[in-house]
């Protein structure tokens, strides 16, 4: 069972509570007029990786490195709900929280495969992202529209958690990237130097 990946950071902290696995799944199927990450879009194959192989992954990095938790981003997560879902519980049997970031809302997610689905997640950010409610005001959010829905008891308040707005990596190839919700400001100065851009 495979999962088409745009991208993974190994420790991120501008994703949810924490020191936090994070993956950018390939594919999505609702194309928000605005997008920051439109290179999701197509679901053509950019890397196919085994449940069990991203699994073992997070494992072997909470060993060198503390984990909380792992992060779930897009593309879209609930068009490739069948191995997520599958991948899901092995984080959460294995004693991580979750957090999904998807463009559907919440009342629409009804399908036994997309209840499953939720049935593992700890946070939920619900809602496409509508360029003319941006904001930088909302913790983990990019557009007003956006909620954050806490969908079982695992799940405490994130108001005072630990999470950056943003963080900019260097990675062992010398790229730099930029991940979570970074204001106008940087954006601006940095526009164009960011080899890749995880929001
Ligand atoms: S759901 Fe997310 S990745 Fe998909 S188009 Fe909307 S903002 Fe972009």
């Amino acid at each position: 069972m495979n999962i088409n990946i745009h991208n993974i950071l190994k420790h991120s902290t501008a994703n949810g509570p924490g020191n936090r696995y994070v993956i950018w799944v390939q594919g999505c199927s609702l194309k928000c007029e605005g997008c920051w990450n439109p290179e999701t879009w197509t679901t053509q194959i950019r890397q196919s990786k085994k449940v069990e192989e991203i699994f073992q992954d997070i494992q072997e990095t909470h060993q060198q490195n503390h984990l909380e938790g792992v992060t779930i981003s897009g593309g879209e997560p609930f068009d490739q709900a069948g191995p997520l879902i599958t991948l899901a519980e092995k984080i959460q049997q294995a004693g991580f929280n979750l957090l999904i970031f998807t463009g559907h809302v919440l009342e629409d997610l009804i399908t036994p495969e997309q209840k499953r689905f939720l049935n593992q997640v700890d946070w939920l950010i619900d809602g496409p992202f509508m360029s003319e409610q941006r904001t930088e005001d909302l913790l983990l959010r990019g557009s007003g529209n956006q909620r954050l829905h806490y969908l079982t008891n695992r799940a405490y308040p994130l108001e005072n958690a630990s999470i950056s707005d943003c963080e900019i990596l260097i990675d062992a190839n010398g790229k730099m990237i930029v991940s979570g919700i970074p204001n106008r400001e940087l954006v601006q100065l940095f526009r164009g130097d960011f080899d890749e851009c995880l929001y």
